[in-house]
């Protein structure tokens, strides 16, 4: 096992936009057996690798059974949104919030071994995909939050445990993931 500590909120690393992979060597194998490792430990339906503090576009994904991972994904989205589905983030501990995001996505990018790989998701695959690559652009999931949600979240942020300042109790809602943040 090879777990990682997760970075949270507030760590540069999580608004720093990711490099492409160029070497799919025994290097990035290790990185996404650490990526796997830790999601798993998490446990998390998500993890990418800026949230271990590896600026590499790849991420890890466990979704209704689906495990895997991919590198230097490329995503195609649908028009039509989930405008409030649940979504949480292993960089955000405790906190999930509505989340609007496109139903499907179709993320074309390569496996660990440099082949090509096609990957579609609906519903929370879809979400993941998405959460995932934004991630390796620097993007969270606050940012992609209506402005009365943010604001929410933003609160919650300040007050919660991690993040250093009063810690309430944070209820976590039923959500889309299953308890499992991305
Ligand atoms: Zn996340």
């Amino acid at each position: 096992m090879a777990i990682q500590s997760i970075r949270l909120f507030g760590d540069p690393v999580l608004r720093t936009a990711a490099a492409p992979v160029v070497d799919f060597d025994k290097e990035l194998r290790k990185l996404v057996k650490d990526l796997t490792d830790t999601m798993m430990d998490a446990p998390g339906a998500g993890l990418a690798a800026p949230q271990i503090g590896v600026g590499l576009r790849v991420f890890t994904y466990y979704v209704d059974d689906r495990l895997g991972h991919l590198v230097n994904p490329d995503l195609d989205l649908s028009a039509d949104l989930d405008e409030d589905g649940e979504e949480g983030c292993l960089s955000f501990p405790g906190l999930s919030y509505p989340t609007p995001r496109a139903v499907r996505a179709v993320a074309k990018g390569f496996d660990m071994h440099g082949e090509p790989v096609t990957l579609e998701g609906t519903d929370l695959m879809a979400r993941c995909f998405q959460h995932e690559t934004d991630h390796l652009d620097g993007i969270l999931f606050i940012d992609r939050m209506d402005p009365k949600q943010r604001k929410l979240a933003m609160k919650a942020i300040r007050e919660a445990e991690w993040s250093g300042l009063s810690a309430p109790v944070i209820k976590m809602s039923p959500h889309a993931t299953g308890g499992r943040a991305l």
